[in-house]
């Protein structure tokens, strides 16, 4: 019998991305296809297999949106062919994220799914700008109500006397656009004009705003500040609240959003721990992960006489040597040659393979060695001399770096780009270029900084950096960097 596949609804929550389940992380790091919203953190993707199939629902390249239908077919196809499959929606899938179609297709096709639940911005992103939606003197109930409907004019359909005289608390979704119509009609239906108002944009998002009014003066207000979707729109006297209990936007580095390539899958650096909780949004992953040996160099290195050298140049390359045995699932016994080194990190993967390697100081110890390595080790060695062999490792961009760096820029989650070394400046820009986006375009949306030496790779490709570091940035020179602005170099772009 045909293994059948299973679809897991997944909310994402409403941006932070510690605010998802457990749950729903463990069957996102499980699932072969993930299809996902615009409204999902993109570093969330990252969670995902390697390998993963990522399909996004929204503004495709033709500038149209993947239609409900669409989705529905994509989750039988995959599940059909017994795949896990994780739709990944904003919030919680049951708000306001049509999770019941979705259902209600897979059930007639007699497919099997669950439901897994996350954070609705309708409570998070007020808790986060320091309105709870319910209070004992406040508000003992609240309505979350959509601002947009399926009409010809897309006003919402509500009940207004019942929305109005019946629940202290009222959470508009989608209302940004109707926000002139829904004040009129509280207002009509009884409400004071006094009533607070809140309109929160990207909520729980380091780049998190609030507007603050009441139902006469929120229209105008917004309008200065030229909020737009998404935001949440929050009716009650809660919202007064936030003079209290705001706790969110006022930290040191509220509103910064940092974009940092990292060298592996191990921790976050103290700094970064440090700047996340002063308010800043870390995204921080290594940009080229997938790395392999081909077929043909892994034959080479199987030939290798037990005399021969087999050196490593890092533990990358040690990764991707790994990688690439149990990809073709080589036994290691096979490999006789001696194993070497030039530092102790390199030497600890190998030894966690359970290859005992020898670690020299420089590569002309060796005679003819068959080096394992990348182009930019090999380089900053001084480059491969005399006899031997260079095997240079595959560096891969993977799809879901593709996907996260697309939609990082696109949404414009990121202000601030931290390149630490040269190998992450050309990483960088070669996905940027992936995702045909010009350095210019990046320069005028974010503040590019980097260490002091990696600079001149950036000029060379068409960027200058807005700030230089010398050997550590601290989150006071994070800041004063921040103040400035990138610029590019328009001619060599060209
Ligand atoms: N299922 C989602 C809601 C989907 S409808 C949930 O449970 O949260 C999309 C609307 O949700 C947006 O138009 C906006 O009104 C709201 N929204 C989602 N994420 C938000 C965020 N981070 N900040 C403010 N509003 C948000």
């Amino acid at each position: 019998m045909q293994q059948r596949g299973i679809v897991y609804f997944v909310g994402a929550g409403p941006g932070d991305p510690e605010l998802l389940t457990i749950k729903g992380r463990r069957v996102l790091r499980e699932a072969d296809v993930i299809i996902f919203d615009r409204l999902v953190n993109p570093i969330l993707l990252m969670e995902t297999k390697s390998d993963a199939k990522l399909v996004y629902c929204g503004k495709q390249p033709c500038q149209h949106l993947l239609r409900q239908e669409d989705i529905h077919k994509e989750l039988l196809i995959h599940a059909r062919k017994g795949k896990t499959v994780v739709r990944l929606k904003g919030g919680d899938p049951s708000v306001f994220g049509r999770v019941g179609e979705e259902a209600e297709s897979l059930s007639k096709h007699g497919i099997s799914f669950e439901i897994i639940p996350g954070i609705t911005a309708g409570i998070a992103v007020p808790a986060y700008a320091g309105a709870t939606i319910t209070h004992r003197e406040h508000s003992r109930s609240f309505a979350v109500v959509s601002g947009h409907s399926k009409a010809r004019d897309g006003q919402p359909q509500v009940n207004w006397k019942a929305l109005a005289s019946g629940v202290d608390t009222i959470v508009f979704y989608m209302g940004v656009k109707h926000l002139t119509s829904i004040v009129e009609q509280l207002q009509a239906h009884g409400m004071k004009r006094e009533t607070s108002v809140l309109i929160i944009q990207w909520g729980t998002y380091s780049r998190q705003r609030t507007i603050e009014g009441t139902l006469t003066t929120i229209v105008q207000e917004v309008r200065a500040a030229k909020v737009t979707n998404p935001a949440i729109i929050m009716v009650g006297d809660v919202a007064t609240l936030r003079r209290k209990l705001q706790w969110f936007e006022n930290r040191p580095l509220s509103g910064v959003s940092v974009f940092i390539p990292k060298e592996d899958q191990s921790n976050e650096s103290l700094t970064l721990q440090e700047w996340r909780r002063l308010g800043a949004d870390i995204y921080s992953k290594p940009l080229s992960i997938k790395k392999r040996l081909t077929v043909s160099q892994m034959d080479t290195i199987l030939e290798l006489s037990a005399t021969e050298k087999l050196t490593f140049l890092s533990s990358s390359s040690v990764v991707a040597f790994i990688q690439s045995l149990h990809d073709r699932e080589i036994d290691m016994r096979r490999i006789l040659a001696e194993f070497y080194c030039m530092d102790d990190q390199t030497k600890e993967e190998l030894k966690k393979a359970g290859f005992i390697a020898k670690k020299v100081q420089r590569l002309s110890e060796l005679y003819s060695p068959i080096v394992v390595g990348s182009e930019s080790e090999l380089t900053s060695l001084g480059g491969f001399r005399g006899s031997g062999q260079f095997i240079q490792i595959d560096e891969m961009v993977t799809v879901r770096e593709k996907q996260m760096m697309q939609r990082m820029m696109e949404e414009q989650h990121v202000n601030t780009i931290i390149l630490t070394n040269k190998s992450h400046a050309t990483n960088f820009l070669n996905l940027l270029k992936e995702i045909q986006m010009r350095p210019s375009l990046l320069a005028a949306n974010c503040t590019i900084i980097c260490e002091e030496q990696v600079g001149e790779t950036l000029q060379s490709m068409g960027i200058v950096p807005a700030y230089m570091y010398k050997e550590k940035i601290g989150s006071e020179e994070l800041l004063f960097a921040r103040s400035k602005v990138s610029l590019p170099v328009v001619a060599i772009e060209s």
